[in-house]
């Protein structure tokens, strides 16, 4: 067996205790004589998977009595619509702070819904390269947004913006659970399992209860199944829920209860982003994109010496000869997935919590050779 580094954005590594246990049970799930794929998930079999993937999201998050907990599908970009179909309902206005492309596409969303949308604020003058600072919030708005790590830009808040009774909601898709985080200090907070917890096909929804309307007191024609309370009030059960994803989101959740639980991934996560931001910014061949101060400790864009920002036909053709040129040979050495998003460019290594300070290491040592031979 020979498993590479897969520093892809998502869906992402997962750790590999986890995938060994699944491949275990995979057959006969504790004497069912079942995999977990095939079970109803009304069995007494499946039930305590849920139920225990639930407990352990409050346990690791340290989630307050007051909020629900709640297992859904169609991805975060579903939660789009979701947050303002449940939460734009008062003044129908909602504040968005705009710091790349799904804060974007969110307020884009709330848009269609007919939620009149304030930008507050946006780090779009440097392409989204910081966060901008946005100390309090204050108006007329039903719910305050923003997008707590930048998957794609590689930025992450290094505070909470203040909003008083407004509630705050945020996109942590791609930072839960890879640091302590204070849920009291939102009013709503989900995320797309497949960046740090599962597979693709769950969202984790965590909501203060008091902001769970009645689904006919939603925005007119929300469906059914987009009403937070339908799933609140069936226990994540109203209908299939992934059952198998979840199986897998308990496991890992178990994995970083044993690695020391979200301040152990903060220390872990630290490690790892701190060891390739120091090289990064040493380095006279590759630079970060990301201002300090405001650098995801989860993705981490970078560019080489070539991407220069001219944009005559030259150097755009050396600058995408080097980056293709890395990005096959690092696969060839066995790290995959750097290729940047077009957006940024260059390359981008996501080391999210399974990915192990080795596989880090393992990526500078070839940063290293390769900008020898391409300098
Ligand atoms: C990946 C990602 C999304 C989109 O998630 P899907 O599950 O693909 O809809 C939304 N927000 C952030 C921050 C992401 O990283």
């Amino acid at each position: 067996m020979s498993r590479v580094y897969n520093f892809s954005a998502g869906p992402s590594c997962l750790p590999e205790e986890v995938l060994n246990e699944c491949a275990a049970e995979m057959l006969d799930y504790k004497g069912t004589g079942q995999s977990v794929m095939e079970m109803s998930h009304r069995s007494k079999a499946y039930e305590p998977i849920i139920e225990d993937a639930e407990a352990m999201v409050r346990k690791l998050m340290n989630v307050p009595e007051n909020y629900k907990v709640l297992f859904v599908q169609g991805g975060g970009s579903t939660q789009f619509a979701m947050v303002a179909e449940n939460l734009g309902l008062t003044f129908k206005k909602a504040a968005y702070i705009e710091t790349g492309v799904w804060a974007k596409k969110a307020a884009a969303e709330a848009k269609k819904l007919g939620i009149a949308v304030d930008v507050i604020a946006s780090s779009k003058d440097k392409n989204y390269s910081y966060i901008p600072r946005v100390e309090k919030i204050t108006g007329d708005y039903d719910y305050a947004y923003i997008c707590y790590n930048n998957t794609i830009m590689g930025t992450h808040y290094e505070y909470i913006p203040d909003t008083g009774n407004i509630p705050l909601v945020a996109d942590i898709s791609s930072c839960v659970l890879s640091e302590p985080l204070d849920v009291s200090k939102f009013g709503l907070l989900f995320a797309g399992a497949q960046k740090n917890l599962a597979p693709a096909g769950v969202t984790l929804v965590i909501i203060r209860e008091d902001l769970i309307p009645e689904p006919e007191n939603c925005l007119p024609g929300t469906p059914t199944m987009l009403a937070y309370k339908t799933h609140s009030e069936n226990g994540s059960m109203y209908n299939t829920p992934p059952c198998y994803t979840i199986y897998v989101l308990g496991k890992v959740l178990h994995w970083i209860e044993k690695n020391g639980g979200a301040e152990g991934m903060l220390r872990r996560n630290k490690e790892k982003a701190d060891y390739l931001y120091n090289f990064l910014d040493k380095s006279d061949f590759y630079h970060a994109t990301t201002e300090k101060g405001s650098r995801s400790l989860m993705n981490v864009p970078f560019l080489t010496k070539y991407s220069t920002g001219a944009s005559d036909e030259a150097s755009l053709a050396k600058e995408k000869e080097i980056n293709d040129k890395f990005v096959k040979e690092a696969a060839a050495a066995g790290l995959v997935n750097l290729k940047g998003h077009r957006l940024v460019g260059g390359m981008r290594a996501s080391i999210y919590n399974a990915m192990t300070l080795d596989g880090v290491k393992a990526l500078v040592t070839f940063m290293e050779k390769f900008a020898k031979e391409n300098a």
